[in-house]
């Protein structure tokens, strides 16, 4: 996050340590990178994902947690004034939200990684919502967005119209004797709990081999674990030597004149794979049955990450002032919300964004020259007034998560910094 904000989000490194409000919006390791040492309170998050943080990393001190559920908003005390942070169910996995900042560094959406369907974004306040094509009543000033799929074209069906492929297929393979599904993640779950239900078997999970899944699975669906390793519906580990290891099962079962056991992959990343390598960019049609691969292999497009398209409805919607990528970086710049709306924005002396880059406007001097984004980031200066150097890391960060280079600032914005360089000197003497 920038460095004129008081908090961290998913970011828990020496540099965030610093900031004193940490919040962590699921559990997904990729989230929680540096979490086993951290040892600042408080960490806000909801109970289901401290406790699943918890079981991955016991030695963490369980008191710098600091609860908030769904639909619940804190005002925290921050010496650089009071803000409020509300958190909302971001459809990815078990416990996970968004965080919606609003403070006086404005108004700020964290999705962490979600899945934007229409029932998310209702339940955020009206007032961020556009209607009938009319903008908002109030603006966001920063999306700080899951962007996995934003460059992506493939079509992606709804949760619930995977889990119902997944199904279908299991349906049409009665005599397969065992169905291995590669659903260790966690954002996999609700998948289980709709295959058991509809089927009336439990699932068998490795509690040895696969332990952080058996795990989870024991927070948040105990009803569904088998511990029976017989049991025809199977957890599956999905990644290493998962091939090696299906073949060796289908190739057994072919060699023995046995049905053969039936293997279940529900991914997005087999499609994104498959539409880099043979379509390009080119838009494709919705996957709407799982689909057997050259290995036997049956692959069916479930996603807990939004489609592109997904993303720019959103963003229609919320018509922030700007957005920036979490994950994977330089990603927003592929949205066309973004390209159309963000990049040439006026900048004006009132706006966050300099509180964002820390850069004070001093009492009495003049405001900076209103300017535009996509001229801050253009706009080149001596190398002597500003190198690379004196831009702090995270600002870099920004700059970079918008796919652009890191800035030089216009030469309004240098005399804005010269004077509060001066106004700081004379401070000191
Ligand atoms: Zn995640």
């Amino acid at each position: 996050m920038p460095k004129g904000l008081p908090f961290s989000v998913d970011t828990f490194s020496p540099i965030s340590n610093r900031k004193k409000h940490h919040f962590l919006t699921h559990a997904h390791k990729d989230h929680s990178v540096g979490i086993s040492t951290h040892s600042f309170f408080p960490i806000y998050s909801t109970q289901i994902t401290k406790t699943l943080i918890l079981q991955q990393f016991p030695q963490l001190d369980s008191s710098l947690f600091v609860g908030i559920e769904i639909g619940e908003t804190v005002v925290i005390d921050d010496l650089d004034g009071t803000f409020s942070v509300t958190a909302f169910d971001a459809n990815h996995c078990p416990g996970a939200v968004m965080f919606l900042f609003e403070g006086n560094f404005g108004n700020i959406l964290h999705t962490g990684d979600c899945r934007l369907t229409p029932e998310c974004l209702q339940n955020l306040p009206e007032k961020y919502i556009g209607r009938k094509g009319k903008k908002p009543k109030y603006c966001l000033d920063y999306v700080f967005l899951d962007c996995t799929f934003g460059k992506s074209f493939i079509m992606i069906p709804s949760k619930h119209s995977a889990i119902q492929q997944v199904i279908n297929c299991i349906w049409k393979h009665p005599e397969a004797p065992m169905v291995y599904m590669t659903c260790d993640l966690l954002a996999q779950d609700e998948l289980l709990v709709e295959v058991s239900r509809t089927f009336g078997s439990k699932v068998y999970v490795d509690r040895v081999n696969n332990a952080e899944c058996y795990q989870a699975l024991t927070l948040t669906a105990p009803e569904i674990l088998s511990e029976d390793a017989r049991s025809r519906f199977q957890v599956f580990e999905g990644f290493v030597n998962f091939y090696e290891r299906a073949r060796t099962k289908l190739t057994e079962a072919r060699a023995n004149f046995q049905p053969e056991p039936l293997f279940i992959r529900p991914s997005a990343q087999w499609y994104v794979y498959d539409e880099d390598s043979k379509t390009g960019s080119q838009r494709k049609q919705m996957p709407v049955r799982a689909k057997k691969d050259s290995f036997g292999v049956w692959h069916v497009c479930f996603s807990s990450h939004s489609s592109k398209e997904e993303l720019e409805w959103a963003l229609q919607l919320l018509q922030p002032k700007r957005v920036v990528s979490t994950t994977p970086s330089c990603r927003a710049m592929e949205l066309n919300y973004v390209k159309k709306h963000c990049l040439h924005k006026e900048v004006t002396s009132d706006d966050p964004l300099w509180k964002l880059m820390e850069i004070g406007v001093e009492e009495g001097s003049s405001s900076p020259q209103v300017s535009t984004f996509s001229e801050i980031c253009r706009i080149q200066i001596p190398i002597k007034v500003m190198n690379k150097r004196n831009l702090s890391e995270s600002v870099r960060k920004l700059y970079r998560s918008m796919n652009v280079l890191v800035p030089r600032p216009l030469p309004s914005l240098v005399k804005l910094m010269n004077s509060n360089k001066r106004a700081k000197r004379s401070f000191q003497f």
